[in-house]
């Protein structure tokens, strides 16, 4: 552990960092509080100040200062070190290094760009009076930081090498392009939109064009140009529009997805400031990950037969797959929500409030469109099954199947017969799933074995803390017999391998037992029926494999080993009958 997270950890206590987010009350020596990661009318969220630790018993979440910060904030951990640093007032070793590292070079070079682009916007009274058409509030303006760049070959280069920095690291930053007669401006006669990291670290622009004169050859120049691919700048990781709207994000447990910069832009103006935006490419796997930190609902403002959303198929799919409710807006006749955020923001607020599940989207349109039943049924197929194969939660899928199959008038098992040959739209053409790696999270964690250790070895560690208080002989006698049931139980050498396992963890682990268990009148007889289901367990996953062994041994004709194995068969299965006796 480097010693900055150690100063942030002695001048932060957890119910500081946790407090200054959500409203805290006092629960003994603990608090409670209403998740914020994931819906509750009751409180299920702890927060131990002794422990430093939080748990929710709701969705499981838990863990120290950095984590909440992480999770909250939805940033890695070296975002949350920083967020905390500053905080603390602690300062970080790295800063400076960061500082004059390509990448802390680039932002730097970036940010002196914005603000040069800001001033040529404030002189140029068309490209001012172009945004105040649009329906864009000066404060808008100052609050995106829109700028302008002028048209002209070298104006952002020149004022940039004044500033110190080199032709090189200015077309590396991706604003200029090298040319056998010198470096010339990317971005000309355009309206530039900054774009930041979730972090708030500016990462690149999107250029609108705007009055250009100057033009390469005779192609027509494109709408929007984007920063290309640069130490900071990943167009299927950017988001525009992240840093301003994770807050609200996570608050509305909704994200709104738009397709455009002034999208984005209206849509925060118009008060709906959970909202992100993709420019220039679909949604990808990477945009959704990022948008299933901080929210579960999906709310997409695209046009309903626009390239992008058929591109953004397979993030559509991970999302339905990951149980988030993904939803789209009709906008009626109106082709994107600027212009109807611009005449009539009521509209807009409605249309989003009156969103329809992707599914229910899809059946609606095609229904509208006067199909005959062969083609309605193709489309059906071919547009909407994958979406239904999706959906994780088979009642919702019941639910979809029933009025598709009303809707072409067959049985549902028709419907359900054509679902299972559906490949699910988040698979590629290559039959890879995307966004494996997400959802395989270390498996054996997840088992009711592991699960049952994870609980016995928490309970051991809190009583040993309470223990250490304790001049109690006999209760430090019952607590190694009980550490050594343990160990017998999970046979040789794993103990340490568990113990080494969980330790990182040990506040936040023995914070979910303390809290149900503090109010225990028999705390032992709590820790033996732990023991008594850890057994039972390991017994029922060890009797089926000796189940098999007897069965190859009798295949192979080995009497010896067919006797050894129906031994412990016979043991495993006696000493699980009197734990069925037990709990009858
Ligand atoms: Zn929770």
């Amino acid at each position: 552990m480097s010693s900055a997270v150690e100063q942030i950890k002695a001048r932060l206590s957890i119910i500081d960092v946790v407090g200054s987010y959500i409203k805290l009350d006092k629960a003994g020596t603990n608090y409670k509080a209403k998740c914020p990661f994931h819906n509750e009318k009751t409180p299920s969220f702890y927060v131990s100040p002794g422990r430093e630790s939080y748990h929710c018993f709701g969705c499981d979440k838990g863990g120290d200062i950095f984590s909440f910060v992480e999770e909250l904030e939805g940033v890695d951990f070296i975002g949350a070190l920083k967020i905390l640093a500053e905080k603390a007032g602690v300062k970080l070793e790295n800063e400076d290094k960061y500082e004059k590292s390509e990448k802390g070079r680039t932002s730097v070079l970036l940010t002196s760009a914005i603000e040069f682009y800001r001033r040529e916007l404030v002189k140029n009274t068309n490209a001012l009076n172009y945004l105040k058409g649009r329906g864009l509030k000066g404060e808008t303006v100052t609050k995106f930081k829109i700028g302008y760049a002028p048209d002209d070959w070298r104006a952002v280069g020149n004022y940039l090498k004044k500033q110190g920095f080199s032709d090189d690291e200015i077309e590396k930053a991706g604003l200029s392009i090298k040319s056998p007669s010198g470096s010339y401006d990317r971005f000309r006669g355009r309206i530039m939109f900054p774009v930041y990291n979730i972090s708030g670290s500016p990462i690149g622009f999107s250029g609108r064009i705007f009055e250009p004169k100057i033009t390469e050859g005779k192609q027509e120049p494109a709408k929007y140009i984007n920063t290309p691919q640069t130490v900071v700048y990943d167009k299927s990781r950017a988001l525009f529009g992240i840093d301003k709207a994770k807050v609200e994000m996570r608050k509305k447990n909704e994200c709104i997805l738009v397709e455009g910069q002034f999208d984005l832009i209206m849509a925060h103006q118009a008060g709906t400031e959970n909202t992100v935006a993709v420019s220039g490419t679909a949604l990808t796997e990477d945009h959704l990950m990022m948008i299933n930190r901080l929210a579960e609902k999906l709310t997409m403002a695209f046009d309903g037969d626009s390239a992008g959303l058929k591109a953004s198929a397979r993030a559509i799919g991970l999302a339905l797959s990951l149980e988030m409710d993904v939803r789209l807006v009709s906008m009626g006749n109106a082709k994107d929500p600027a212009d109807v955020i611009k005449d009539r923001p009521e509209d807009w607020l409605n249309a989003v409030e009156n969103s329809k599940h992707i599914v229910d989207f899809f059946l609606d349109s095609l229904t509208s469109h006067n199909l005959t039943k062969d083609v309605f049924s193709k489309q059906v197929k071919k547009q909407v099954l994958p979406y239904v194969k999706s959906i994780k939660s088979r009642i919702e899928q019941a639910k979809f199947v029933n009025k598709i199959s009303e809707l072409l008038k067959v049985t549902e098992g028709a419907v359900w017969e054509d679902l299972k040959e559906t490949v699910p739209a988040f698979v590629e053409n290559n039959g890879v799933a995307v966004g494996k790696e997400i959802k395989q999270r270390s498996p054996n964690e997840n088992t009711k074995e592991f699960n049952l250790k994870k609980m016995v070895w928490s309970f051991l560690e809190w009583q040993k803390d309470i223990s250490i208080q304790t001049s109690d002989q006999n209760k430090k006698n019952a607590l190694g017999d009980k550490e050594q049931r343990f160990r017998e139980l999970i046979k040789d050498g794993e103990y340490e391998k568990i113990d080494r396992f969980l330790s990182p963890k040990r506040n936040q682990l023995i914070l979910e037992v303390e809290i149900p268990f503090s109010g225990a009148t028999n705390l032992e007889k709590e820790i033996d029926s732990a023991l008594d289901s850890l057994e039972e367990e390991i017994l029922k996953n060890e009797v089926g494999t000796e189940w098999l062994k007897i069965k190859e041994a009798e295949k192979n004709g080995n009497a010896e080993k067919v006797a050894i194995h129906m031994t412990n068969f016979q043991k495993m299965s006696k000493r699980l009958d009197e734990f069925k006796k037990r709990s009858a």
